[in-house]
């Protein structure tokens, strides 16, 4: 899982336009989320999502190909007011999105609505955490060094949680599918792949094969940026591999 920094002061200003205002209030005097199509938050925020998020916000596999859904964090058919909250939308594949529903578990005290007005809801996940401890992960609320502390990998492809947070989140949004699974190991695989190609090609000369393989090991390692997907996997591989080698 890797961290996003959302900008929560320049909120999308269509999220306060007049359309979004009327089907909140909807949404408030029914008390449940009606607006069933979720036109409006769609339109509002697809476009800034998408600029944030080149990978899924949960399982980091690449939005490139995929259909890329708006991911309620604080699911709207319970958290109906927070339907159009800018720091409640994540960017996610369908296959997270969908496994994970309308799953939310806490382990702190559930919100109400509070007579809040749209604007006062549009950055208040920071708020509602503090009283909910919620036990699925989002990626805008941590640093990078701090969601690193909730899990790690094995060779096997698969992630395991340090914390009943990551635990839970692995099992709410799927992340050891065995699609996920095949394609961590792909990505393993064609690195090791093109080392044991280079040992065959210079295994006469030790020394060529060494830098040969530096130097793939360095190139694997300098290509991971915020654009990567599976950054969190890639980082693991080439931590372990270099350390086994030296
Ligand atoms: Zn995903």
């Amino acid at each position: 899982m890797k961290s996003i920094k959302k900008d929560i002061i320049n909120i999308p200003t269509s999220l306060l336009a007049k359309n979004v205002e009327t089907v909140f209030a909807s949404n408030i005097e029914a008390e449940k989320y009606i607006d069933k199509k979720n036109r409006y938050a769609k339109k509002a925020v697809r476009k800034n999502l998408r600029k944030l998020y080149p990978n899924c916000a949960y399982c980091e596999d690449s939005l490139n190909n995929l259909y890329p859904e708006i991911e309620h964090y604080r699911p709207k058919s319970i958290y109906y007011w927070f339907a159009y909250s800018w720091d409640n939308f994540l960017y996610s594949c369908s296959k997270c999105n969908r496994i994970k529903s309308n799953k939310f578990f806490i382990q702190g005290t559930q919100a109400e609505y509070n007579n809040e007005t749209l604007q006062e809801l549009q950055i208040s996940c920071k708020k509602t955490d503090e009283q909910e401890k919620p036990l699925v992960l989002n990626p805008e609320q941590f640093e990078q060094t701090d969601l690193d502390k909730h899990f790690y990998f094995k060779f096997d492809g698969k992630i395991y949680p340090n914390t009943l947070q990551m635990k839970t989140t692995i099992k709410v949004c799927g992340l050891n599918r065995i699609d996920l699974i095949n394609l961590r190991i792909k990505i393993l695989n064609e690195l090791k792949h093109t080392l044991s190609n280079l040992y065959l090609t210079f295994k006469n000369d030790k020394n060529i094969y060494i830098k040969a393989r530096n130097t793939v090991l360095d190139s694997f390692e300098q290509d991971i940026d915020n654009n990567s997907d599976f950054t969190a996997w890639r980082k693991f591989i080439i931590t372990n591999i270099k350390a086994k080698i030296n």
